[in-house]
């Protein structure tokens, strides 16, 4: 008997596309190259990253701000191997709840990598060369993503590395050169600093965090600064000389020009990333791809190929666990004939950074390039009683509504606890809420989401804290 549904690929958009149609009635499987189930997300991505952030965050803290509420405990000492076994703890019981989930679902389990040799054949090659083939009615391809790579610059994992890599050095770098200010630069780049590493990035464009609201990444970078890290902005590395005792990265203006040494004890390329498609079979199976390389999907999740779907990294659209696993649910529920939908302007972006960084929907500069009329409400920590008492004013909250209706069009956080306060601001914007619904909504005090409703009473200027 064939599958109804396999799923390649069990990162977040995977194993919640796998649990939700077995939830559906279907009969599942997933196949997965990988040992452990979870994939980037769980292994080498969210989840590790954000152990290393809470426990460098707490180290930071411990170090700079208990004396200051009298807390004596010293000068904190890292026990960097301790560090990495509270991290890779948090990893084995994260994969090993996806692997109980897939079972308590009776989804089937293939461990291998998975080539679609036709529309409903599957041939898993296991890791002792065996392959099988398994015959399914449809197929959805969760194969995620890959780290981008700059040319010419061989990653090793050990000196030159990818987050994979940063996420396991063995000893804090006395200096780290992170090549790309984006989020994992950024998350990354702040563990290591808090851990004792002198960090400096460098990135192409002449701002970080490409695509976020400019203000927010202009006031960002400011306290990432006063924090220690360091930018050169509107540069490239062009190349990495590992044959020293210290790597030597070239970095030119990005308009080209001369070329100057920057040395450092890692270098981690954080660029991006790219879909993972390799060894798929796509091209033989038909699945076309867009212009850059990511599976061509239409609204319905439906590739070139009838039966055959795909979801997550490997597709348009930001390159986020949450929106993998929107996706997953959508696409099950579309195979079982009902209606999934994924609302794409409606989907948050954190970086788990301190402070925080949390933002939805539009931009200032994408509600301008759209001729959007908008009003503005924003609203600092430093007049939130919750923030100022635990010493963390840095930030603010700006509510960006439409000039007619009032409707919320984006809302970005910048301070404490940011990535759990965007989520207010995610059920507004579902309901189709205006700045006024926020502002009329009891919040309770002292927390730090006054600064939500704040910022929505400054739209219409009534703001009663500032
Ligand atoms: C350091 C880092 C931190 C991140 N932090 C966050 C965060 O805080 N929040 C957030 O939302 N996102 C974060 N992300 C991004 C997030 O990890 C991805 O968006 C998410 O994992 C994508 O899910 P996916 O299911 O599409 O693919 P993946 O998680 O990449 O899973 C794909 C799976 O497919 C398997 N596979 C590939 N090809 C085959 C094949 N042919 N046969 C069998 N199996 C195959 C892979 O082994 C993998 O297990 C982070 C990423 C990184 C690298």
């Amino acid at each position: 008997m064939p599958y109804d549904l396999i799923v390649i690929g069990s990162g977040p958009g995977g194993y919640v596309c796998a649990i939700r149609a077995a939830q559906l009635g279907m009969k599942v499987a997933v196949v997965e190259k990988d040992k452990t189930f979870g994939g980037t997300c769980l292994n080498v991505g969210c989840i590790p990253s954000k152990a290393l952030l809470h426990a460098s965050e707490l180290f930071d803290e411990a170090g700079h701000t208990f004396g200051k509420m009298g807390i004596k405990v010293g000068a904190p000492a890292l026990d960097l191997p301790a560090m990495m076994k509270f991290k890779d703890e948090g990893v084995d019981g994260n994969v090993k709840g996806v692997a109980y989930l897939l079972k308590k679902n009776k989804v089937d389990a293939f461990q291998g990598v998975g080539r679609i040799t036709a529309p409903g054949k599957i041939e898993v090659e296991s890791a002792n060369s065996k392959t099988e083939t398994i015959e399914t009615k449809n197929i959805v391809i969760a194969t995620g993503s890959d780290v981008a790579r700059l040319r010419g610059i061989d990653i090793d994992e050990k000196r030159i590395v990818s987050s994979t890599g940063a996420l396991v050095l063995p000893k804090v770098p006395a200096k780290l050169l992170v090549v790309g200010a984006g989020v994992i630069g950024l998350e990354l780049g702040s563990v290591w600093r808090r851990l004792g590493s002198q960090v400096h990035v460098v990135e192409f464009l002449d701002r970080i965090l490409p695509g976020m609201d400019l203000d927010v990444a202009k006031s960002f970078q400011r306290i990432l600064q006063k924090q220690g890290i360091t930018f050169r902005l509107s540069s490239k590395v062009t190349a990495i000389d590992s044959s020293g005792p210290t790597l030597k990265a070239s970095v030119e203006p990005a308009a080209g020009g001369a070329a100057e040494t920057i040395e450092a004890d890692v270098a981690l390329i954080a660029i991006g990333r790219v879909p993972y498609t390799e060894g798929l079979g796509l091209e033989a199976a038909g699945v076309k791809l867009d212009d850059r390389k990511r599976v061509a999907v239409d609204a319905h999740f439906a590739t070139s190929v009838p039966g055959i779907y795909a979801i997550g990294d490997v597709i348009a659209g930001p390159m986020l666990a949450h929106k993998a696993e929107d996706e997953g649910v959508a696409v099950a529920e579309i195979i079982a004939g009902h209606a999934g939908h994924v609302n794409y302007d409606v989907i948050p972006n954190v970086i788990y950074t301190f402070p925080e960084v949390a933002s939805i929907g539009k931009s200032e500069e994408e509600l301008k390039a759209a001729g959007v009329a908008y009003n503005t409400g924003k609203f600092p920590f430093t007049a939130n009683g919750r923030a100022k008492v635990n010493l963390q004013t840095d930030g603010f909250v700006k509510i960006l509504a439409d000039a007619k209706t009032d409707r919320v069009l984006g809302v970005h956080i910048l301070g404490p606890d940011a990535g759990n306060m965007i989520a207010e601001a995610a059920v507004a914007m579902e309901f189709g809420g205006s700045s006024e619904d926020i502002a009329r909504t009891c919040h309770a005090h002292p927390t730090l989401t006054e600064a939500v409703k704040e910022a929505a009473m400054a739209v219409e200027k009534r703001s009663i804290h500032m």
